[in-house]
C-alpha cells in the first residue's frame, strides 16, 4: 500500500502530526510580524476603523446565519463565512492585522455557538491567519503595498482580488488536507468527507467573493457595504441547503435513505447493470411478529431493535449495496450479482439479525423476499419490488425467519 493509502487508514505517526500543528501555529505567530515587506497600508480611514468593520460585518453575518438557521446551534455548521473577513483583512491592512480580526471573528462564532473542539478551533483560525498571508503576499507582489484596487488598477484591480483568492484557496486546501490526513481518521471523519465534496469549494469561492467585494466597497464606498447585507443573510440560507437536503434524504431514525431516495439511486445503478449486462436483485427484508416485540417490551425497545436490526442489514449486504428503509419495518436492498450472490446476501442478513445479542432482541428474526434480475433483461424497477414483496409473503407464508427467492420473468 502506498504513503497515502496508509495516511487514509491510519494517519501519521502521532509525532508528525502534533510537528505539523507546531510549525503551523509558529508561523501563525511569528509570520504576520516576520513578513515586513506584505499587506498594504490602508486605503480609507485608520487601521483601527477598517479592522473594526471588518469584525462588524463578521458578526453582522453571523447573526444573518442563526437567524436563517432558526437560531438553532450547530455543532459543526459547516460555514460560517470566516474565511471572507481573514482575506477582507489580507487585502486591506498590514499582515499582522490578520492575528485581531482572525481571533476576533472566531472567538465570536465560538461564543454563539459553534461547538467544536476547542483544539481544532484554534487550528482552523491560524490557518486562515496563513491564508491571509499567502494572499497578502499575492495582492503585494502584483500590485504593490499602496495599490488601489478601483481605481489606479481597473481591470488589474480585479485580477489581483482573484490571484490572492486563489492563493488564498490553494494554501487552505493543502493546510486542511494535511490536518485531515495526518491526524487519525477517525478524529477528522467530518473534515474528510467535506474536502472531499466539490460543493466546500464552490461555497469558500463564494465566502472569498464576499470578502474581496466587502472589501472594494470599503476602499471605494464604504455605504454600499449596506447592500450586501442581504445577500450574505441569502447566502447563509444557501449554505444550509446542502445539510437539510442531506436530512431530507435520510430516515432520522435509522439513518438508511428514505424509499424516495432510494428508489432514484437504484433506478440509476440498475440502468447501469443493464448497460453493461450484468445481474442484480432487490431483497425485501421485513421484521418477523415487530407487533408482538413491541407490546411486550414497548416501542422505545423496539427502535433500538429496529436501529440494530438496519447496521445488521448494511454490514451484511455489502459495500456496493443501497439500502433504504421502505417504511415501518420494512427494508429495501439493491444487490449487484447473480442469484446465487443475491440469495447468499439474504442469507447472510436473515443469520446475521437472528444472532444480534443485545438485552431484549432474543429471537427477533426476520423474513427476506428477494427478486433477482438476469444480465440483459430490461424490467421496470416497479415490477422486481413487486416480485420481491411476493418472494417476502412466501417467506412470511413458509413460517418466518426465512428467505424466498424469484427470477423476474422476461418482459418486454
Ligand atoms: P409479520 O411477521 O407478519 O411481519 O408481523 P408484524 O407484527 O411484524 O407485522 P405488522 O405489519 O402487523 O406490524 C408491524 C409492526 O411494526 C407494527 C408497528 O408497531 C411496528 N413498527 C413499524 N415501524 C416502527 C418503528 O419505527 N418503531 C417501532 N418500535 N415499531 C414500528
Ligand atoms: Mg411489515
Ligand atoms: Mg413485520
Amino acid at each position: 500500500m502506498g504513503m497515502t493509502g496508509r495516511l487514509r487508514e491510519h494517519g501519521a505517526p502521532a509525532w508528525v502530526y502534533r510537528g505539523y500543528l507546531t510549525v503551523v501555529m509558529t508561523a501563525t505567530v511569528v509570520l504576520p510580524f516576520a513578513l515586513g515587506g506584505v499587506g498594504h497600508v490602508p486605503a480609507r480611514g485608520t487601521d483601527l476603523v477598517t479592522g473594526l468593520v471588518l469584525v462588524a460585518v463578521s458578526v453582522l453575518n453571523l447573526e444573518l446565519g442563526r437567524i436563517a438557521e432558526g437560531g438553532v446551534a450547530g455543532s459543526q455548521r459547516p460555514h460560517k463565512a470566516l474565511s471572507a473577513w481573514a482575506f477582507a483583512a489580507a487585502l486591506l491592512l498590514p499582515t499582522w492585522w490578520l492575528l485581531p480580526v482572525v481571533a476576533v471573528t472566531y472567538a465570536h462564532a465560538w461564543w454563539r455557538g459553534l461547538r467544536v473542539p476547542i483544539l481544532k478551533w484554534i487550528g482552523s483560525g491560524a490557518y486562515l491567519v496563513l491564508c491571509g498571508l499567502a494572499a497578502a503576499a499575492t495582492s503585494t507582489a502584483i500590485a504593490g503595498r499602496e495599490m488601489d484596487l478601483l481605481n489606479d488598477a481597473g481591470a488589474p484591480g480585479l485580477i489581483v482580488v482573484v490571484a490572492s483568492g486563489a492563493a488564498f484557496l490553494a494554501v487552505e486546501t493543502v493546510l486542511f488536507h494535511a490536518s485531515a490526513y495526518l491526524n487519525r481518521p477517525e478524529s477528522e471523519v467530518w473534515l474528510r468527507q467535506t474536502l472531499s465534496s466539490a460543493s466546500f469549494y464552490l461555497t469558500e469561492a463564494a465566502v472569498l467573493s464576499m470578502g474581496g467585494l466587502s472589501a472594494l466597497l470599503w476602499i471605494e464606498a464604504p455605504w454600499a457595504l449596506v447592500l450586501l447585507i442581504p445577500v450574505f443573510a441569502l447566502t447563509q440560507r444557501a449554505a444550509l441547503h446542502e445539510p437539510l437536503r442531506e436530512r431530507a434524504e435520510h430516515d432520522d431514525k435509522t439513518g438508511l435513505l428514505r424509499f424516495e431516495a432510494w428508489r432514484r439511486l437504484v433506478a440509476l445503478e440498475s440502468d447501469r447493470r443493464l448497460r453493461q449486462h450484468e445481474a442484480w436483485g432487490l431483497l425485501f427484508v421485513d421484521i418477523d411478529h415487530f407487533k408482538l416485540f413491541n407490546d411486550r417490551w414497548g416501542h422505545l425497545v423496539g427502535d433500538e431493535a429496529l436501529i440494530g436490526v438496519a447496521r445488521c442489514i448494511e454490514k451484511e449486504s455489502g459495500a456496493d449495496a443501497i439500502v433504504g428503509r421502505f417504511g415501518g419495518e420494512e427494508f429495501c436492498v439493491f444487490v449487484a450479482g447473480t442469484e446465487r450472490g443475491v440469495a447468499e446476501a439474504g442469507e447472510r442478513i436473515r443469520v446475521a439479525v437472528s444472532r444480534i445479542e443485545e438485552p431484549g432482541t432474543e429471537g427477533l428474526t426476520v423474513s427476506v423476499g428477494l427478486a433477482v434480475v438476469r444480465p440483459g433483461q430490461q424490467v421496470e424497477l416497479h415490477t422486481v419490488l413487486e416480485q420481491a414483496d411476493r418472494a417476502l409473503y412466501a417467506a412470511k407464508q413458509g413460517g418466518r425467519n426465512a428467505t424466498s427467492l424469484s427470477l423476474v420473468g422476461e418482459t418486454a
